[in-house]
């Protein structure tokens, strides 16, 4: 008998009929003779749809009301399932965030957990009963206010929730088999990865890749919770997430298709995308000592998560260079005016602001030992006309910023380059809208 954690999307329960199909899944767990606790989220599009509903009321709602919001879609689709599991002559009770013991920082729209507490879990669980769990919701000690996860949040509720009780594994549910080595809604020909670690999982999260939140995979690194992703639709294997970097070294932890191949790793794990992002440049900068420090603890201050910069080499005639750098596009008009704010300050001539840009990164623990990897990607992306704007390393990733619509073509062609594409035909996206 195990314990284990599920998670169900919302495209796995986006009507009345999947919630129910949902349910017979849970049921059967179960049955089998395990403790089951479910971690869901808002039925089908409902988040977009009651942001879309907002927007119509005000530009900038309120941010403690656009959280109350917001929890009332997980609040739909937890009782309903809770409905529909008693309907199958199993108990299940559901339960808030705040409920379940999900204890937050301040900070509406994209809190942190801070602790769980999940004494009412436990206790429905020694009933012998299944605990259902809004997702991507929690609640803050001090104001006693709902908060919300950020987008995704889902996922880190769940693997929350794993950890806080020692679960034996924590079942992301989706749309699709696993991790692929790309979007399958970009390239059906992706291969479904079977295992993955903590870090090179993160990277592809961080990186764009939403079939895991990069909260939860941060989560269930640090207290080692094993993560299978997989399809709500199908009864396949997914991908396994969990282990570090030293575990592949060991030949036991080698994954089957490396094996087969007798190498250590696979080079590439996967290659991400993200549309999400914006590019500002800060245009004729004075080139002395200070001004990078400035702006950027000026674009911190304004609360923006800056992810490339680039700093062009200073013309010698005019001593002005150009700093760009990338963040999510939704921090774009606060940082801006925060950085017109210290024109005068810094001396710098303009600004520029571009949102029609696309990230694609190229992730993999192998690639650090393997010489040629950017030269093989820049080759690609110049094989198919596509220009670089901007480029990023780590040592497991390499990014680059391309225009926002030869995106899906360069995920094509840097997939096809590092012969990601899978053997068994196109992958199957079973559900969802992909918005
Ligand atoms: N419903 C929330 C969202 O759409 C949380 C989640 O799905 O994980 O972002
Ligand atoms: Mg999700």
């Amino acid at each position: 008998m195990a314990l284990v954690v599920q998670k169900y999307g919302g495209s796995s329960v986006s009507d009345a009929e999947s919630v129910k199909r949902v349910a017979k899944r849970i049921a059967e767990a179960k049955r089998a003779g395990n403790d089951v606790v479910v971690v869901v989220s808002a039925m089908g599009d409902t988040t977009d749809e009651l942001l879309d509903l907002a927007a119509q009321i005000t530009p900038l709602p309120p941010q403690r009301e656009l959280d109350i919001l917001l929890t009332a879609g997980e609040r739909i689709s937890m009782s309903l399932l809770a409905m529909a599991i008693n309907n199958l002559g199993v108990k299940a009770k559901s339960f808030t965030g705040q409920q379940a013991g999900v204890i937050t920082d301040a900070v509406y729209g994209k809190a942190k957990i801070v602790d769980v507490v999940p004494a009412r879990i436990r206790e429905t669980l020694d009933r012998g009963q299944v605990a259902i769990v809004a997702g991507f919701q929690g609640v803050n000690r001090a104001s006693n206010d709902v908060t919300t996860l950020g987008r995704g949040g889902s996922d880190t509720t769940a693997v929350a929730i794993a950890a806080g009780l020692d679960a034996d594994v924590c079942e992301i549910y989706s749309d699709v088999d696993g991790v692929f080595t790309a979007d399958p809604r970009i390239v059906p020909t992706a291969r479904k990865v079977d295992r993955l670690t903590y870090e090179e999982m993160l990277e592809l999260a961080a990186s764009g890749a939403k079939i895991l939140a990069l909260r939860a995979v941060e989560y269930g690194r640090r207290y080692g919770v094993p993560i299978h992703v997989r399809s709500s639709f199908s009864n396949a294997t997914g991908t396994m997430v969990a282990g570090t970097h030293g575990d592949l070294i060991d030949p036991n932890a080698l994954t089957s298709t490396a094996q087969e191949a007798g190498v250590e790793a696979p080079i590439i794990s996967g290659v991400a995308h993200d549309r999400s992002e914006a590019k500002i440049t800060v245009v004729g900068v004075p080139d002395v000592p200070g001004m990078a420090a400035r702006i950027f603890e000026v674009v911190a201050a304004a609360g923006a998560n800056i992810d490339m910069i680039v700093q062009n080499v200073s013309a010698a005639h005019t001593g002005l260079t150009d700093i760009s750098f990338t963040l999510p596009e939704a921090d774009g008009p606060l940082t801006l005016a925060a950085l017109n704010g210290v024109q005068k300050e810094i001396g710098y001539d303009s600004l520029q602001f571009d949102d029609q840009i696309g990230k694609l990164s190229l992730v993999g623990a192998g690639m650090k030992t393997n010489p040629g990897v950017s030269a093989r990607l820049f080759g690609a992306l110049r094989d198919a006309g596509i220009n670089i704007e901007m480029i990023s390393t780590s040592e497991i990733r390499i990014s680059v910023v391309t225009r926002a619509d030869s995106l899906d073509a360069a995920v094509r062609a840097v997939h096809s380059a590092f012969e990601l594409d899978s053997s068994e035909g196109e992958a199957v996206v079973y559900a969802g809208t992909g918005r």
